[in-house]
């Protein structure tokens, strides 16, 4: 039987652990995508794979097939684009690189964000440490743990539509690549690029087709239609350019833990999706569980 011919069953592919800005152990994420009924997972942590052995040894007990991934964070302009990739290289020279780049840079504009915060409100670069575990992708759902235990917040969602919010005049940027070096560092390393919620709610939010277009000449793999954040209007689009370019489509949940209201298999994967992307990944090798 070849490896696109097996059964994969309820796919969740896009997952968050304490490795970036999830609020659970990678071996709690993928227990919880289990006890969803998912059988198929991917931790999918922001700039990092630092999770992925935990990951792949808790899918393996519970026989679960594993996907190692990642989101990388990108910039076109104004836009924060965030890449999905599956099955690269961990250990790829320049995609290490980047993604210590973008850690680095990370710490920095989080230190810069308190300061400003600082400045009206008590709030210190420690308690943010207080909220972040050794070696995360620091980012600002751990500033808003640190607004919440200081109760000028009262959870994440109020704190990012609040201060954290890029309208306030405390919020700074971060280095990220842009989406065709996003892309040709996946394809390089072997792995699948997948854009994430690619169509949120806002004006021009999404990238515009002919920026797709370059994308998918690069090696883009597809698009994540099937999640909370993408407008119904969005999706409709997605399908259509989907279809004309027989592209990957996939669907997930974006758990983040206690830190989002998204819960593991609120939208999921084909069997069929999940079967392209292994067919396609040659970075890394996944899981397979016994189903
Ligand atoms: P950053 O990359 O540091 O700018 O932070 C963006 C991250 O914050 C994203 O990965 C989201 O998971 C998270 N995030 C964005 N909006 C919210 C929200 N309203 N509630 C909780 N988490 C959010
Ligand atoms: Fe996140
Ligand atoms: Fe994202
Ligand atoms: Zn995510």
């Amino acid at each position: 039987m070849g490896k696109n011919r097996r059964f994969h069953g309820p796919a969740d592919l896009h997952l968050h652990s304490v490795r970036s800005d999830g609020t659970e152990e990678p071996r709690d994420v993928i227990r919880a995508a289990h006890d969803a009924g998912m059988r198929t997972v991917a931790l999918t942590d922001h700039d990092t794979t630092a999770g992925w052995d935990e990951a792949a040894e808790a899918a393996s007990e519970r026989a679960l097939t594993f996907l190692p991934g990642m989101e990388l964070s990108a910039r076109e302009g104004w836009r924060s684009v965030h890449m999905l990739a599956y099955l690269f290289d961990p250990l790829d020279a320049a995609l290490t690189s980047e993604l210590a780049r973008i850690r680095g840079d990370r710490i920095g504009r989080a230190e810069r964000i308190v300061a400003n915060i600082g400045r009206d409100y008590d709030l210190t670069w420690d308690d943010v440490l207080a909220q972040t575990s050794a070696g995360a992708t620091v980012g600002r759902p751990h500033i808003a743990d640190a607004l919440v235990a200081r109760g000028i917040a009262a959870d994440r969602a109020a704190a990012f539509a609040g201060v954290l919010h890029p309208r306030e005049s405390y919020y700074e940027s971060h280095y990220a690549p842009d989406p065709r070096a996003a892309v040709r560092l996946i394809v390089a390393a072997g792995g699948v690029p997948i854009i994430a919620h690619p169509a949120p709610a806002g004006r021009d939010r999404m990238l515009p087709v002919p920026v797709i277009e370059e994308l998918l000449d690069l090696g883009l793999a597809g698009f994540e239609i099937e999640h909370r954040e993408n407008t119904e209007a969005g999706k409709a689009r997605l399908r259509a350019l989907a279809r004309r370019h027989d592209l990957i489509v996939t669907g997930s949940s974006d758990y983040h833990g206690a830190g989002k209201p998204n819960v593991p298999g609120e939208n999921t994967t084909s069997d069929e999706m999940v079967a392209r992307i292994i067919e396609r990944g040659r970075g890394s090798a996944p899981v397979f569980g016994a189903n």
